[in-house]
C-alpha cells in the first residue's frame, strides 16, 4: 500500500470510557471480521482482561475501509492498555503511530487517565481527534464535555466527534475522520530497511511473534534480518498482518504494522524498541529506542505446598516468555521455605501475575507483603537496593535510606475534595498543585511510592463513592526516617510480614497489624502473643487467647451433616494454611494484616 493510503492510530481513553468497544465497532462496521466471528473486545485476547474488562497487553488490527471518495484505505488500530501500571506500554505503542482518537465518556467528562494518556500521544507528537462517546445516555452533556476538554487539556474540541460505540452511531464520523484529519506515515521505500520492534509475545504454537512497524525500506519472508541492539541475526519464517487473527502477507512497506517469527526462542532475546533492519544492508542509524520498563513493586511468591515449587518454578517461566516485564529471582524464607521474590510493574501487574499463576497453573501461592525498592546508602559509601524488606542489613552500615516518590494526579467531584486531601496527607503526601474544572477539582501530590502500593487505590475509591481518578508517575528518591519493623507471632519473627515503615507511623502501623492479625490468626490450643518490633524493641502488642475445650466439643456436637460440612470446610480452610513454629496462619493474613483502615 503507498503511504498516502494508510493511517496509523491508536486510542487513548480513561477507563470505562469505551475504548475496546468503539475499537469492536470499527471492526465490525468495516467487515475485518466476519458477523459470526464477531465477540464483544476483540483485542482483549486474555482471559483475565475480558473479565475484568481492562486491556493489558497492546495489540493491533489493520482495517480495510473504502472512504466516502472512493479510495481504500489500510488503517492500523494500536490498542492501548489504559492502566496507569502499563503506562510504558502506552508510550511504546504511541511511538508506533501518528494520531489519536481521544475517547472521553460524554457522561463524565476528563478523568486522570485521560489527561495521563493524552499527554503520551502529544509527546509522541500526535495528531489528536476528540471522540464524545456514551451520547445515548441521558446524562450525557457534549456541549460540556466539550469546553472540560479544552479547559483541562488544551486541545481544541469544537469538531469533536459525538458517538455511541455501543449502538454505532457515529461511527462512520469516525472513520473519515480518521482518513481525514489524521496524518499518513513518512518513509522511504527505496532506503535500507529500518523497522521497530514494537512488542512482542509467546504464542505456544508458533513461538516468538514480533509485532513491527517498518518506517523505511521493505520487509519480506525469508530475508536475513538483524536486530540491531542485541546483533542476533534471523531469518524471516513468517510474515503477516492482524486483522486481529493473523494473515499471512508478502510483504510490508514503509508506513505499515504487522508481525513476524522468526525462530526466536525467547521473548527476552527480542528487545522492544529495538531496531530491525537487513543482516547486508544495515541502515545506518538505530532508532533512539524506549525507555525500558523497571519493575517497582516486588512480592514474595511462596507454594502453599512445599512440593509445588518446581511446579511454581515451571509456571514462572513460562509466563515470562509472555511478559519480560517482570522479574524474579529464587528466596528463601525461614517461615516459607522456598520460592521466588518477583518484581512488577504496579499492583495491578502483581494481581494479574498472581491471578495467572493460580489459575493457569493451578497452584496454591502465598503472596508476602508487596514492597516498592529501596536505596540503602551504606557508610562505605557504596549504593545497595533493598527489594525485600526482610533483607534489611544491620542498621549500623546503613548511612540513610531513600525511598521512590511519586507524582499522583487525581480527579475529583469537588464534594469529596476534603475525604482525598485527608487520605493523601495520612499517606504522607505532599501538596503540589490545586485546580479546578468546573465541579471537579484536580489534585496533584507528592506521595512515597510505598504508601500506594498496599491499598491507596482501594481507599480512593471508597471515600469518593467510586468517583475519584487517579494516574501517577515516578518522580525520583528521597530520603526519610525509615525503619524495618518485624512481626512476631508466638514469639518467632514472621520474615515474610517484615516491611518498610516511616518511624513517626511505626506504633500505628504496628498496632492496627497486631490488632488484623488477631482477627486473622484463628485460635489454638495455647495463647499466642502478637508482636510488632523495630531493631529487638517491642513497639505493639496482642495476646490471642487460648481455645477452650468445651468450646470445640459444642462445635462437633450436632447433627452429621452439619459436622461434615465444618470438617470440609477446615480442610479446604487447611490447603490455604501455613505451619509457623506452633502456630497456622491462613493465607490471606499476609495480604489483609497490611490494609490500613
Ligand atoms: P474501555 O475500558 O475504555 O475499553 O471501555 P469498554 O469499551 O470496555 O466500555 C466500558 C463500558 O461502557 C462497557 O460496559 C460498555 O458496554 C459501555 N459502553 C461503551 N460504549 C458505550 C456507549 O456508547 N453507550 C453506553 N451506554 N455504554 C457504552
Ligand atoms: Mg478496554
Amino acid at each position: 500500500t503507498d503511504l498516502a493510503h494508510i493511517r496509523n492510530f491508536s486510542i487513548v481513553a480513561h477507563i470505562d470510557h469505551g475504548k475496546s468497544t468503539l475499537a469492536d465497532r470499527l471492526i465490525q462496521s468495516t467487515n475485518t471480521v466476519a458477523e459470526r466471528d464477531m465477540k464483544a473486545q476483540m483485542l482483549d485476547a486474555m482471559d483475565i482482561e475480558r473479565e475484568r474488562g481492562i486491556t493489558i497487553k497492546a495489540n493491533s488490527v489493520r482495517i480495510e475501509y473504502i472512504a466516502k471518495n472512493g479510495e481504500t484505505y489500510v488503517l492500523n488500530l494500536i490498542d492501548t492498555p489504559g492502566h496507569v501500571d502499563f503506562a510504558y506500554e502506552v508510550s511504546r505503542s504511541m511511538q508506533a503511530v501518528e494520531g489519536s482518537l481521544l475517547v472521553v465518556d460524554a457522561s463524565q467528562g476528563v478523568e486522570a487517565q485521560t489527561l495521563a494518556n493524552v499527554y503520551q500521544a502529544l509527546d509522541a507528537d500526535h495528531e489528536i481527534v476528540p471522540v464524545l462517546n456514551k451520547i445515548d445516555l441521558p446524562a450525557a452533556d457534549p456541549e460540556r464535555v466539550k469546553e472540560n476538554i479544552e479547559d483541562v487539556i488544551g486541545i481544541d474540541a469544537q469538531d469533536a466527534i459525538p458517538i455511541s460505540a455501543k449502538s454505532g452511531l457515529g461511527i462512520p464520523d469516525v472513520l473519515e475522520a480518521i482518513v481525514h484529519r489524521l496524518p499518513a506515515p513518512k518513509g522511504e521505500r527505496d532506503a535500507p530497511l529500518k523497522a521497530m520492534l514494537v512488542d512482542s509475545w509467546y504464542d505456544p504454537y508458533l513461538g516468538v511473534v514480533v509485532l513491527i512497524r517498518v518506517i523505511d525500506g521493505v520487509i519480506k519472508k525469508g530475508d536475513q534480518i538483524k536486530m540491531m541492539r542485541t546483533g542476533a541475526a534471523y531469518k524471516i519464517d513468517k510474515l503477516a498482518v492482524l486483522k486481529p487473527q493473523m494473515v499471512d502477507f508478502p510483504e510490508l512497506g514503509p508506513g505499515e504494522i504487522g508481525v513476524f517469527t522468526a525462530q526466536i526462542k525467547q521473548v527476552r532475546d527480542t528487545k522492544v524498541g529495538d531496531t530491525i533492519t537487513h543482516d547486508k544492508k544495515p541502515c545506518a542509524q538505530a532508532l533512539p529506542g524506549f525507555k525500558p520498563s523497571i519493575p517497582v513493586v516486588f512480592c514474595g511468591l511462596f507454594p502453599v505446598d512445599a512440593n509445588d515449587f518446581e511446579a511454581l518454578r515451571d509456571a514462572i517461566e513460562k509466563l515470562q516468555l509472555n511478559d519480560a516485564s517482570f522479574s524474579s529471582e529464587m528466596e528463601t524464607s525461614a517461615a516459607l521455605g522456598f520460592g521466588f521474590r518477583c518484581g512488577f510493574l504496579g499492583l495491578l501487574h502483581l494481581e494479574v501475575i498472581r491471578d495467572r499463576l493460580e489459575r493457569e497453573y493451578d497452584l496454591d501461592l502465598i503472596t508476602t507483603a508487596p514492597s516498592v525498592v529501596y536505596h540503602l546508602h551504606m557508610k562505605d559509601g557504596t549504593m545497595q537496593e533493598l527489594h525485600n524488606p526482610a533483607d534489611m542489613p544491620d542498621l549500623t552500615y546503613v548511612d540513610h535510606v531513600q525511598e521512590p516518590r511519586i507524582k499522583a494526579t487525581i480527579m475529583v467531584p469537588d464534594e469529596y475534595l476534603g475525604d482525598v486531601l485527608k487520605l493523601c496527607q495520612d499517606r504522607r503526601g505532599i501538596q503540589m498543585d490545586l485546580t479546578y474544572a468546573g465541579t471537579r477539582a484536580m489534585v496533584v501530590y507528592d506521595l512515597p511510592l510505598n504508601e500506594v502500593v498496599f491499598d491507596f487505590y482501594d481507599r480512593l475509591k471508597s471515600v469518593t463513592k467510586g468517583y475519584a481518578s487517579f494516574d501517577y508517575q515516578m518522580i525520583g528518591y528521597r530520603e526519610d526516617n525509615l525503619v524495618k519493623m518485624q512481626i512476631l507471632v508466638n514469639d518467632e519473627p514472621v520474615d515474610a510480614l517484615s516491611m518498610m515503615v516511616h518511624r513517626d507511623r511505626a506504633e500505628t502501623r504496628g498496632r492496627a497489624m497486631c490488632e488484623k492479625l488477631k482477627d486473622l490468626i484463628p485460635r489454638h490450643m495455647f495463647k499466642i502473643p502478637i508482636q510488632a518490633a523495630i531493631g529487638g524493641k517491642v513497639i505493639a502488642r496482642e495476646t490471642l487467647s487460648a481455645l477452650r475445650k468445651d468450646v470445640t466439643a459444642k462445635c462437633y456436637g450436632g447433627d452429621a451433616t452439619r459436622k461434615k460440612k465444618l470438617l470440609e470446610k477446615q480442610k479446604a480452610g487447611k490447603k490455604k494454611m501455613r505451619q509457623f513454629g506452633k502456630v497456622e496462619i491462613p493465607q490471606e493474613a499476609f495480604i489483609s494484616a497490611l490494609k490500613m483502615d
